[in-house]
């Protein structure tokens, strides 16, 4: 079941220090701003309420591309009926503001009914590596993120897109897609920015309450410690798993949901780290679901 929100058809356009900044709503106006942008194009996908995570992608994209288109969407078909669609926190102006300061030339908020028009019908499901981890947890997350991440790309058209190392698994994911469906474009992975304590930015940290956000930590700890004993020779995966699960089972206030000690690319559970592998982890904090990762490297 898709939640519509009521259709906004506003087009507007400003002026900053840096250039000039048109937002749109609708596939043919996205269409015809697109078509007079120069090549490179990077496209940003967001579902907006930005913070220093997305500017980092956006820097990197500004960086890189002659133009940058930013999507501001939040996607209804990868959310459950029982998650947070309608509390997601949404702050439009605010964003506009930050993406103008930032240089970007195109930003894309399109309705739930632009991208799901009533009779909507195509799907984009991605196999294997969407079943474990966050797949695992959250049934039909991955075929809402492929499909909405496939749309993005044929309507924006970019040489690159730009996506945070924070979602570990959408980032296989979407390349998974890329190579599956000849997406003509490079995706470019940004490492996860994060608090000055270690915490990874997220626009969910605004529902911890102060004890939470302390105690929210302990996600980036129990990565941390099981890196160091990575690091001092441990290459059995269970006992970096056990590492981790101690570290947030000290916490009071977390509770552990999930955590992994992985392949890379496949994301199947490892028993030897012989190559690398992708700790990650998913742990509530009150009623507040954070995730995290890091990857181990030879
Ligand atoms: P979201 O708005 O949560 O869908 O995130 C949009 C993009 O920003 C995704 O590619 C995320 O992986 C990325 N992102 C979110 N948080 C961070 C972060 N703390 N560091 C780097 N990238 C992030």
């Amino acid at each position: 079941m898709l939640h519509f929100s009521t259709s906004r058809t506003a087009t507007s356009q400003s002026r900053n220090s840096v250039g000039t900044m048109k937002s749109v709503t609708s596939i043919a106006e996205l269409r015809a701003a697109r078509a007079k942008l120069p090549e490179t194009v990077g496209l940003v996908p967001t579902m907006g309420f930005l913070h220093e995570g997305h500017l980092s992608l956006v820097r990197r994209a500004r960086s890189e591309c002659a133009c940058v288109v930013v999507s501001i969407f939040v996607n209804p078909s990868q959310f459950s009926p029982s998650e947070d669609l309608e509390a997601y926190p949404r702050d439009t102006p605010r964003d506009l503001s930050l993406l103008e300061a930032e240089g970007v030339d195109l930003v894309w908020m399109p309705d739930a009914a632009v991208m799901y028009p009533p009779g909507y019908q195509t799907w984009v499901d991605v196999k294997e590596v969407t079943q474990p981890l966050e797949g695992g947890m959250r049934p039909g997350h991955f075929r809402g993120v492929a499909t909405v991440v496939a749309k993005l790309f044929n309507a924006v058209q970019p040489q690159k897109a730009y996506f945070g190392q924070k979602d570990a698994q959408q980032v296989v994911v979407i390349q998974q897609m890329r190579r599956d469906l000849n997406f003509p474009l490079e995706v470019v992975v940004v490492p996860t920015a994060r608090e000055a304590d270690g915490l990874a930015m997220s626009s969910r940290n605004v529902y911890l309450d102060s004890e939470e956000r302390i105690a929210a930590t302990v996600l980036f700890n129990a990565l941390n410690a099981a890196k160091d004993a990575h690091l001092a020779g441990e290459r059995d995966a269970e006992k970096l798993r056990q590492i981790m699960e101690d570290t947030i089972n000290a916490e009071p206030l977390a509770k552990l949901q999930y955590l992994s000690c992985a392949h890379p690319e496949t994301l199947q559970e490892l028993e030897k780290v012989e190559t690398g592998a992708l700790l990650s982890m998913a742990v509530f904090l009150g009623k507040t679901r954070l995730i995290d990762n890091l990857v181990l490297k030879e």
